[in-house]
């Protein structure tokens, strides 16, 4: 049966700490709230299963947002209609990233933050993210585009990071010439 995971909201101090390293191997109540944010993330992006959950679309969460400061991301990336990519990644670290920087044009959102949040959040167009799966094995993932986007979004909830910290209160609007927007 599906249960509905508590999300917590950008208010929350624990949303500002810096998580800790998580260690392997990964206790059973871990291995299950990773399955469940997967199980979640995907039917949110389902319209009718969104819906009937009451679910607002979101494509990746990480281990702060539900009350646990432990260094380990999820995300559920829709490559085609109804296709999923689904990736999980303890201890995750940007090893290298692209000179050319993009910004999601509408913005970006986070199942913490309730409320529209407008302006063009920097990102690296391309990243190369290593890390651990849920096993302990070595797992890289090289990262473009949107899912460059939630990479960083999702790494800076470890760091203590809200996507609306990093857009320009005095300029909080790019035009094409100074960033690619996607
Ligand atoms: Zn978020």
């Amino acid at each position: 049966m599906f249960k509905k995971l508590n999300i917590l909201d950008e208010k929350d101090k624990r949303l500002r700490m810096i998580s800790k390293d998580a260690t392997f191997p990964l206790s059973n109540e871990d291995k299950d709230l990773i399955k469940r944010a997967i199980d979640e993330l995907t039917y949110s992006q389902i319209e009718n299963l969104a819906e009937k959950y009451e679910l607002r679309p979101g494509m990746g969460l990480a281990f702060p947002q539900l009350g646990l400061n432990k260094r380990i991301i999820i995300i559920v990336h829709e490559v085609e209609d109804g296709v999923f990519d689904e990736y999980v990644f303890v201890n995750p670290k940007i090893i290298s990233y692209s000179n050319e920087m993009i910004a999601a044009d509408v913005g970006e959102g986070c199942l913490s933050v309730n409320r529209e949040v407008e302006g063009h959040v920097p990102r690296y167009a391309r990243v190369t993210v290593e890390g651990y799966d849920i096993d302990g094995n070595k797992i890289k993932v090289r990262a473009r585009e949107e899912l460059s986007i939630a990479f960083q979004h999702e790494i800076d909830h470890l760091n203590g990071i809200l996507f609306y910290d990093r857009i320009n209160k005095d300029k909080p609007f790019f035009n094409e010439n100074e960033i690619r927007l996607i």
